[in-house]
């Protein structure tokens, strides 16, 4: 994942909240880092993508997020390596989580996929990164599959990516994030992990759906014509870590 300005900023205090983000993991998480290390969320200990095999993942006590989405004015960046779409301060999209609310901040791309799901094939992956009045870090994974007639939403977006490397663009129309949500029937994993690009930093929550959002093969060309090198991290040791489904 790549964070934002804004993010980056506030890393200071990001640093400076650790304890109190691994503090309020999902419950029944395994967190390998909770007693081994003074600072935890420079263990090293805890990165990501992790592999997610939903044959042993577990059942637990935690919930799944209150995903509140909305159309809004967003800005869509060709970083160079991904499109990254931009939300303001105050755009009122959020997820809520174990009664924290967490803001959207923005959504980006990676080709390949990052999180592998055992069973799903899938090429690519959407984070939605979102933080809270702390800047304690929540992201939603969703996997992306190759397929479909062209019609969906990734299509739309993948034909709007700036063509230069740093441009930026403000659609005219508002965008609706939560056409990015993969269907009611889609369940989640959470697990406790790490940013997927350098600083690494640990301590971030992780969703990750297994259910997929669809690009068709030419809107799949498209964003691999915008980005062709491949923007991925590799999945990273467990170290004792469970993905945890809610409801058990
Ligand atoms: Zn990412």
């Amino acid at each position: 994942m790549v964070v934002g300005t804004r993010w980056r900023v506030a890393m200071a205090g990001l640093l400076a909240a650790t304890m109190v983000a691994c503090a309020s993991a999902p419950a029944g998480t395994p967190n390998a880092h909770t007693e081994a290390h003074t600072d935890p969320c420079a263990a090293n200990a805890a990165q990501s993508p992790i592999e997610i095999d939903p044959r042993t993942t577990i059942a637990g006590t935690i919930s799944s997020p209150d995903v509140r989405y909305a159309p809004t004015a967003v800005v869509l960046w060709n970083t160079g390596k991904t499109l990254q779409v931009d939300y303001a301060a105050g755009s009122g999209n959020a997820i809520v989580l174990d009664g924290v609310r967490f803001d959207l901040i923005q959504f980006h791309f990676h080709w390949p996929k990052e999180h592998p799901i055992v069973g799903l094939a899938a090429e690519m992956e959407l984070h939605l990164v979102h933080a809270d009045e702390r800047d304690n870090l929540a992201v939603l994974g969703v996997p992306i599959v190759v397929g479909g007639d062209g019609t969906g939403v990734l299509d739309e977006l993948f034909a709007a990516i700036p063509g230069g490397n740093g441009w930026r663009s403000l659609p005219a129309n508002p965008f609706d994030a939560s056409r990015l949500r993969p269907g009611t029937s889609a369940k989640i994993f959470r697990y406790t992990g790490s940013l997927t690009t350098s600083p690494f930093t640990e301590c971030v929550r992780w969703i990750v759906y297994d259910r997929a959002l669809v690009v068709s093969p030419r809107g799949f060309a498209a964003y691999k014509a915008r980005f062709p090198e491949p923007y991925s991290h590799p999945p990273q040791p467990l170290n004792g870590r469970v993905p945890v489904r809610p409801g058990g």
